[in-house]
């Protein structure tokens, strides 16, 4: 199926901690770096861009020169709160080498579940498109518990897309796309270039584990992606390890895995 988003104008792309991090644990400045400089180029071209990133606890646990992530969940609060602030830090720096600055949301699932801030939510959003800001959106890891949790960046991306009725959402991971079945367990797992037919099994379940430092895995970019495409967003899971993606996803080239938005 031919891919045509040339008439995308709002997007939202979710960056998660794999492809924000090395395999060492320590961050990607070289690629957070060239995001941010895609973002911001987008932003010239006028489109609206909303940007979700992981990487709070990462980030944290890299500032303090730790080895690895503390085991105790409020260790891990902790190194959201130290580590969020650090990200933002990154991020505006970016941003503002190329003329832009971000403004931050931290959300839990129980703000979204409510109309009433559901909708201011979305005022400030608009708000901030408006002054030319690029939003950047994580969940509140320093105080979400897990009845408040959305537990993965890859659902909260969509819905944020949901709720702005952003014309494209973008995932970006550390792999080409969706697979049959886990590639990094399975040689023979084969891409999935379109999903069309949500109702298909579209990959293996039991093997659909994240990577070291991811958290939802593919199966929630899976929900998150037909989740939005049920609601008329095209969406698509990418490689950021490719610097050119979102400029080759939005010229429609194959890249990733395509999940046909139905209008
Ligand atoms: P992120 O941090 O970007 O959200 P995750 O680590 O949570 O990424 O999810 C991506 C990982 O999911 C891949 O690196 C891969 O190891 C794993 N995975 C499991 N099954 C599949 C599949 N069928 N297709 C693609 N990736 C898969």
């Amino acid at each position: 199926m031919n891919r045509d988003f040339s008439a995308a104008k709002r997007i939202v792309v979710k960056v998660g901690t794999s492809a924000l991090t090395y395999e060492t644990g320590k961050l990607n400045l070289h690629r957070i770096d060239r995001l941010s400089r895609d973002l911001c180029d987008l932003k010239n071209r006028g489109m609206e861009v909303v940007l979700v990133s992981s990487g709070a606890i990462a980030a944290g646990v890299n500032r303090l020169h730790l080895q690895s992530k503390p085991d105790s969940i409020s260790g891990r609060q902790a190194m959201a709160c130290v580590g969020q602030s650090a990200l933002m830090e990154i991020y505006n720096k970016c941003f503002a080498d190329y003329g832009y600055n971000a403004g931050q949301l931290l959300l839990t699932k129980d703000v979204l579940d409510n109309g009433d801030r559901q909708r201011n939510f979305k005022n400030t959003i608009e708000e901030l498109l408006k002054f030319n800001v690029i939003p950047v959106i994580n969940e509140n890891d320093s105080i979400s518990v897990e009845e408040i949790k959305f537990g993965d960046n890859d659902n909260l991306s969509s819905l944020v897309a949901r709720l702005i009725e952003a014309d494209l959402l973008i995932l970006l991971s550390d792999i080409d796309g969706v697979y049959d079945k886990n590639p990094k367990e399975f040689s023979d797992a084969k891409l999935v270039d379109t999903v069309d037919d949500f109702s298909a099994q579209i990959t293996s379940q039991k093997d659909a584990k994240p990577s070291a430092l991811g958290t939802g895995g593919i199966v929630t970019k899976i929900s998150a992606c037909v989740n939005a495409a049920k609601c008329g967003i095209d969406a698509v899971v990418a490689n950021s390890n490719n610097f050119n993606v979102i400029y080759e996803v939005l010229e429609g080239k194959k890249v990733g895995t395509y999940f046909v938005g139905k209008k």
